[in-house]
């Protein structure tokens, strides 16, 4: 890779609080000795040093573009420029337009600390409280917060120098705060200013409260321009400009095929499957103001996301691989996400999830991964055997376990029906059976003879998706799951959180036990059978026994189980798949020369599928995945920025298998 291609992806980690010293409810950085806004008045700097000096409301009451405003700031702190910002919005943008904040944090203030700073600001009240019940745990990488319907946060927690090299998306007025550079020479690098010019729109503005040389130089060999304004208060300038020609992004240069398609409009958008993957990707869409029209040959949550409780959990690599960096966003995302669509907790419950270890083997691979993945006990704890009965209110096998407290469960299909209702989302009954691109977008046709035209299409129909001449290339499998339930016996006990092992046991819910789900490759039939309820009751006995004995004890036997059986689909490296078609003939013609070399890496960048995208490959953890793979859909769609670092978008791209096996010469 060349100087502009993707650094590495930096090291997951948990990052550490500032050290804090309160002046008149104000926070003072100890370890930088500087504060976090001014002790005088801290809103109207603000107000002046970034709102104004980016003529953000003007530019907000002008803003009419179907695509949302971005703002990007260096150092979130406490919030207050971000929060000042989404009131701007509020008070001048009109109704349909939407704002996004980005925002750069290395040392994350704990929860309680940002709502005593913000608590200063009693005007600002309604703005801090989305915020401060979503804060996300002080983990590196990117956190997708909803602030409003019209509002979303994306906090990169990390160094910002490294959190923009990462970022997929554009800037249109840049907040570039962080401590004095005089205090924090280390942020105030040439790095800085060149990640900041790389990821700015043409005419990007910035402001900043410092007149620093190092500043003034370091702009202006990213291509900044720059002026001098009167500063706040008693200081006397400022800084605020602008960027014309932000230059060209080149960190693809090692992979041309993942380079995003163009942009295009999209009024109406078609989405194929109303499971979970379907129905977030709509939801999303639609809160973006598209018209969305979801088409499913059956009905709703027909298909792998009907089952009366899923589970909410992941299964993660001992490695902080691409897989399960998407993974853990996946499930904190998810998480943030049920919290904000659902408040009141009528379609899913935070029970946590216990994975037991029943062999050594499992035990070793499980103490690695917690080595890998120093995450904070309120993500993840290893337990040993004395802790495991008490957290999972029952006796369980094994010797050990990791515990996600922030996992859990769901009811599927409601929160299908949920996501189906919201505004602007249709739903037909309907089996589309070809696509046909025309000059005025996609024509999808219908087993019943009707058409229905779309300017884009999202295919989300499982495992199904690769029924499309389009889609022919994308490798998918079938899997076959059953789950198994029955009404508790009186008198028995079910565990308290999601027990995993080789299947899960969720709480019960609404009086029935629920325990499964067989796992047979490769079969895509849906009729269920006694042979696989045995089996899951034989794999439950192995990760509680007792529970097992006391089903039988009542008499109760596989004959007696009622269940569900479903498809689920999976892609050969079990990643899901989110993003745009690759027009697949012309990759193999295109990337040929990786098959005889694969150093020798083309410039000509992918060829899509115009408007075609999928979403799909979510296995059993479409809870954990669909979600935040339908922002990345909905987020690539509306050229907005992106919630996951560029190379993790990349490593869900429904390509990557076409230049894997051209790569390794096989065929797909
Ligand atoms: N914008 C903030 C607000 O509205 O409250 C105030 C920002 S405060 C003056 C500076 C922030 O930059 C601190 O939260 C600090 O932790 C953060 N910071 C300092 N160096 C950083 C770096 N290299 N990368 C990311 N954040 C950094």
């Amino acid at each position: 890779p060349g100087p502009f291609c993707f650094p590495p992806l930096p090291a997951l980690t948990a990052l550490t609080p500032p050290e804090l010293c309160w002046e008149n409810g104000a926070p003072h950085s100890q370890a930088f000795d500087d504060v976090y806004f001014s002790r005088e008045d801290g809103r109207a700097e603000t107000e002046h040093v970034f709102i104004h000096a980016n003529r953000l409301p003007e530019r907000f009451a002008n803003w009419h573009k179907a695509r949302a405003f971005v703002v990007g700031e260096t150092g979130f702190g406490t919030g207050l420029n971000m929060l000042c910002a989404w009131a701007c919005f509020e008070r001048h943008a009109p109704a349909a337009a939407r704002l996004h904040l980005i925002s750069t944090e290395k040392y994350p203030l704990p929860r309680q600390a940002l709502s005593k700073a913000l608590s200063a600001w009693p005007t600002l009240e309604d703005y801090a409280q989305p915020l401060c019940t979503q804060w996300p745990d002080a983990v590196s990488g990117i956190h997708r917060l909803h602030l409003s319907e019209r509002v979303t946060l994306d906090l990169h927690f990390g160094d910002t120098a490294e959190r923009l090299s990462l970022l997929d998306g554009q800037i249109d007025a840049w907040f570039l705060d962080g401590f004095a550079p005089s205090k924090n020479s280390e942020m105030w690098q040439p790095s800085l200013f060149h990640a900041m010019a790389a990821r700015s729109r043409p005419g990007a503005t910035f402001a900043t409260f410092t007149c620093a040389g190092v500043v003034k130089r370091g702009l202006k060999a990213a291509g900044f321009r720059w002026q001098k304004v009167p500063g706040f208060g008693r200081k006397r300038e400022m800084l605020a400009g602008h960027i014309d020609s932000p230059p060209p992004d080149t960190r693809r240069c090692d992979t041309p095929w993942f380079t995003p398609p163009p942009p295009q409009p999209a009024k109406h958008v078609a989405v194929i499957g109303a499971g979970i993957a379907g129905s977030s990707v709509a939801s999303a869409l639609a809160r973006r103001g598209v018209a969305v029209t979801v088409v499913d040959k059956t009905s709703p949550a027909a298909g792998g996301s009907g089952n009366h409780q899923g589970a909410l959990y992941v299964k993660l690599a001992a490695e902080t691989n691409a897989q399960s960096r998407v993974y853990l966003s996946g499930l904190m995302y998810s998480r943030r996400w049920l919290e904000w669509l659902d408040p009141a907790r009528t379609l899913w419950g935070e029970s946590g999830v216990l994975q037991l270890a029943l062999s050594e083997k499992e035990a070793q691979r499980q103490r690695r991964f917690f080595a890998n993945h120093p995450l904070p006990a309120s993500l993840l704890t290893l337990y040993t055997r004395g802790k495991l009965e008490h957290i999972a209110g029952l006796p369980v096998a094994g010797e050990q376990g990791l515990f996600y407290p922030q996992a859990g469960w769901v009811r599927p299909k409601a929160l299908c029906d949920r996501l189906l209702a919201t505004s602007g989302v249709d739903y037909q009954q309907g089996e589309v059976i070809q696509l046909r691109r025309g000059d005025n977008g996609w024509q999808l046709l219908m087993a019943s003879g009707d058409r229905l035209v779309a300017d884009q299409v999202v295919i989300a129909n499982a495992h199904q998706a690769n029924g499309f001449a389009q889609t022919r290339a994308l490798p998918l499998q079938p899997v076959r799951g059953q789950v198994s339930s029955v009404p508790l016996p009186a008198g028995v006990t079910g565990p308290t959180p999601v027990i995993c092992a080789g299947g899960y046991v969720p709480p019960v819910l609404d009086g029935i036990l629920t325990f499964g789900a067989s796992f047979v490759p490769n079969s895509a039939t849906t009729e269920l059978s006694t042979e696989e309820h045995q089996r899951n009751l034989d794999e439950l006995r192995q990760s509680l026994p007792a529970l097992a004995d006391a089903l039988e004890s009542t008499g109760l036997s596989a004959e007696d189980f009622e269940g569900r059986a479903a498809v689920r689909a999976a892609s050969p490296d079990k990643s899901p798949y989110a993003g745009p078609v690759p027009d697949a003939n012309a990759w193999q013609a295109d990337y040929a020369v990786l098959g005889k070399d694969a150093t020798r890496v083309p410039t000509q960048v992918g060829q899509h599928h115009p408007g075609l995208w999928v979403s799909t490959a979510h296995g059993s953890r479409g809870l954990a995945s669909a979600p935040l793979c339908a922002e990345v859909i909905a987020s690539r769609l509306c050229d907005e920025p992106l919630p996951l670092e560029a190379p993790l978008a990349d490593h869900l791209h429904p390509g990557r298998r076409i230049i894997s096996a051209l790569i390794r010469r096989q065929t797909l």
